[in-house]
């Protein structure tokens, strides 16, 4: 049984096929699904997703405050913060939350992406749910954010800032994804020397699209297994230990109960 760690089924570019998209990873064995949210708008509709799906597919859900919305639509953050004090119960996770400094405007609304990002941290303490987070080119100051709140679990999706910055992160416990552009980026792959199996996930972030083998395809489920033969060459196991380890991690982070 596969992971994927961090998705955005709400996505539009799913609405057409959703069920079908769920199917094909069911097919290759991705039977644990994250779909994470960026606003209350898409909170909502994986919530939506989740009372229709979650009988037949075992999908989980993250709510939380994209740096990008704190940046353009801070306005998000008192009805979001309110939606997960509501629904703690049903989501695993606190996501995608965090701090970037790509975005044109970054800088210039940096105290909104701090304040809406110190907010989720507050929540994921409180209700003891993990941080699904957003770092590029600010892994550092998730880093300081997390030490000074004393978080304890973390998981940065997909990245792709510095080495030394990475090896912080694993000493403190944090857990860290790789997406299909491990498949063809020699950085990322360098990565796999400093983060041990025992603290890696795996992920589509789809819809989004990558580079390499699967240029022409939206990133879907059904993509992990290939990042699981990429992780078993690199970390030298055999695919099926790899297979093991990455599940137990995602139970271990999420505290989940299956079969
Ligand atoms: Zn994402």
């Amino acid at each position: 049984m596969y992971v994927d760690a961090h998705i955005h089924l709400y996505a539009d570019e799913f609405d057409m096929d959703r069920e079908e998209v769920l199917k094909d990873a069911y097919r290759n064995d991705v039977e644990l699904i994250l779909s994470v949210s960026e606003d209350y708008e898409t909170s909502i509709k994986n919530l939506d997703i989740l009372r229709i799906y979650r009988p037949r597919y075992k999908i989980y859900l993250g709510l939380g405050i994209h740096p990008y919305t704190a940046i353009y639509n801070p306005d998000d953050l008192t009805k979001t913060v309110e939606l997960i004090s509501q629904y703690h119960d049903t989501i695993i996770a606190i996501g995608e939350v965090g701090l970037d400094k790509k975005y044109p405007d970054a800088m210039k609304y940096w105290d909104r992406q701090v304040e809406a990002f110190e907010k989720m941290i507050q929540l994921s303490i409180e209700y003891f749910k993990p941080l699904n987070i957003h770092s590029r080119r600010a892994a550092k100051d998730v880093l300081s954010l997390l030490r000074k709140y004393d978080v304890k679990l973390a998981y940065f999706h997909w990245y792709t800032d510095d080495e030394e910055t990475l090896k912080e992160i694993v000493e403190e416990g944090y857990y860290v994804g790789f997406t299909p552009a491990l498949l063809t980026s020699k950085r990322i792959q360098r990565y796999t020397e400093i983060v041990p199996l025992t603290q890696v996930f795996t992920e589509s972030d789809g819809p989004v699209r990558y580079y390499g083998p699967l240029k022409n395809s939206r990133g879907e489920p059904k993509h992990i297994p290939l990042i699981v033969n990429k992780l078993a060459e690199l970390y030298e196991v055999e695919v099926e230990e790899a297979i093991i380890v990455i599940r137990e991690n995602f139970k271990r982070l999420f505290r989940l109960q299956y079969g």
